[in-house]
């Protein structure tokens, strides 16, 4: 069988171009080197536990219609449906001084703020309603809409005429920071920190880093369409997009690693995989990060060198280290899911092991435990260059994964006799298994610095999609990037 499409992996903005290409009639094939599809966003099992291996965070995926969310736009072209769980409070924020909840319900949320500073709670909701003023403007042209090349014009004056008028006056903080925002508004050094911790949560970098519209968008999705779960973990919707993709005639081949990309006289060819098998189409997506994309899948004399060199420049965020357990849950009835703990006050909140993030999955999905017992997992930014696989490598995993229990022991203070099941993963774990650049969370390309690239390489015919193409970072994001570059592949 011969293919129009080969996409190079099948991370969530792999699947939702090869997914879309698929029902625009596209003959596609998704080559994934892994044995699991989804990428950052695959589910994997052990011993009766189905672990996320990354996001847990998601709003607007169920069954609210208009959603927002640019995958369940992509699941409703494609015909699939997801079943989610709604949850409120979002999550606790645990500071050394305290632990606070942190509601979808935007009153909720301010008057939580309240409690702890009321001067602040006031500026909080200023700050908010500033981003949320933009989140109005972006929220009326529905990302399945969208393209990548001159011909998005026509269809916004002839479709969106009013709201691109309404975003006129919002074009100054469009690619401005939050933290500008923040400066406008907020005092309160309380206030601040928790801005601060969001904006890391959601891009790597405090709020001088993040650009405006990821957090309105997430303040105004979390305030409007709530946060969900998925049913069947992240995995689940991984599942969805892999249905849509083979409901439309697309293929997916696991356990397919691709060696290179080939290129001649500046056009790309086809793929060779890693057993040797040519595959050849006249359009190649890489779903594989722009350094991975760009050192291992193309040969250096294929690109222009002072492309190749600036992209190759891009800063990029740590990796992680990761913490699965699977945990015995007597006596756990009141556990809630989501916990950020920050552990030292003293120390900035990007510092490896001072943020944790918790993530606890089976209390909104029984089913993802074995009966009486949770499945938990933990993580934090951990710097790649530290580590190798010499003969203190186990030695080392064990030390650097106590930060990591210590985080949990504030939500669970005798977790460490409830532990039926551990598995540590280090900045090297996530790089194998995610075949991820230095296992990073995704380029650092901070707000006023530069622009995410876009889908286009100097190379006829190939493109790029995922986390470091525009818009950036996260499941939303990486949807939005399969979008803009399935639609501007067709007419
Ligand atoms: C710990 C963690 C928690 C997160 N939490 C959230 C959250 O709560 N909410 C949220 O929205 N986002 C979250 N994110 C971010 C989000 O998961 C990612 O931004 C997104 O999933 C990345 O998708 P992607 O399309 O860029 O592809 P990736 O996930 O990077 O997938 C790329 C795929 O390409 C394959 N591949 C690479 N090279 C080759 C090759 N040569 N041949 C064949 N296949 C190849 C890989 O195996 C992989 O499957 C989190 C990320 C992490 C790591």
């Amino acid at each position: 069988m011969s293919f129009e499409v080969i996409v190079i992996g099948s991370g969530i903005g792999g699947l939702t171009a090869a997914a879309l290409l698929g029902r625009y009639h596209k003959r596609v094939l998704v080559c994934e080197s892994h044995a699991i599809a989804g990428g950052a966003a695959h589910s994997f099992t052990r011993r009766g536990f189905t672990f996320d291996s990354g996001p847990s965070f998601y709003c607007g995926l169920g069954n609210q219609r208009p959603s927002l969310n640019p995958l369940r736009q992509v699941l409703d072209v494609l015909g699939e449906s997801l079943q989610v769980v709604s949850y409120d409070p979002l999550g606790h924020y645990h500071f050394p001084e305290g632990s606070f909840p942190v509601y979808c319900d935007a009153q909720r949320y301010r008057e939580a703020v309240a409690e702890i500073t009321p001067q602040g709670a006031k500026e909080l909701a200023q700050f908010e309603q500033r981003l949320l003023s933009l989140y109005d403007c972006l929220k009326d042209i529905p990302t399945i809409a969208l393209r990548a090349d001159w011909r998005l014009i026509p269809i916004l004056l002839s479709n969106y005429l009013p709201t691109i008028v309404k975003m006129l006056p919002q074009l100054g903080i469009i690619q401005g920071s939050v933290g500008k925002v923040m400066d406008q508004y907020v005092r309160d050094p309380w206030v601040r920190r928790l801005i601060d911790l969001e904006c890391f949560l959601l891009s790597g970098l405090k709020a001088h880093g993040t650009v405006a519209p990821e957090v309105a968008f997430m303040l105004g999705e979390r305030s409007r369409a709530g946060v969900e779960y998925p049913v069947g973990g992240s995995g689940a919707i991984v599942a969805a997009l892999v249905r849509g993709l083979q409901h439309w005639g697309g293929e997916l081949r696991l356990n397919t690693h691709v060696e290179q990309i080939l290129v001649a006289e500046g056009k790309v060819l086809g793929v060779r995989l890693r057993n040797g098998e040519v595959i050849e189409a006249p359009v190649v997506i890489s779903n594989a990060t722009l350094w991975d994309t760009y050192t291992k899948l193309l040969q250096e004399e294929d690109l222009p060198p002072s492309y190749r060199q600036s992209s190759l420049a891009t800063p990029a965020v740590d990796s992680f280290m990761h913490l699965h357990l699977g945990i015995q849950a007597e006596g756990l009835e009141q556990l809630t899911g989501h916990h950020v703990v920050v552990q030292d006050a003293n120390k900035d909140i990007t510092e490896p092991g001072n943020t944790c993030m918790i993530s606890i999955p089976s209390v909104w999905d029984r089913n993802l435990a074995p009966e009486g017992h949770h499945v938990v997992h933990v993580y934090s930014l951990e710097p790649y260059a530290d580590w190798c696989r010499d003969e203190l490598y186990q030695e080392k995993k064990k030390m650097r994964s106590q930060p990591l229990l210590c985080a949990l022991e504030r939500i669970i203070p005798d977790i460490r006799e409830r532990i039926v099941l551990e598995l540590i993963g280090t900045p090297l774990t996530h790089a194998h298994y995610l075949r991820r650049y230095q296992g990073t969370y995704g380029p650092a390309i901070a707000a006023g610095k530069g622009l995410f690239p876009g889908y286009q390489t100097p190379i006829k015919g190939l493109y790029r999609v995922g986390d470091s193409t525009m818009p950036g970072i996260g499941v939303p994001a990486v949807a939005a990037s399969g979008i803009l570059c399935a639609n501007t592949l067709v007419d």
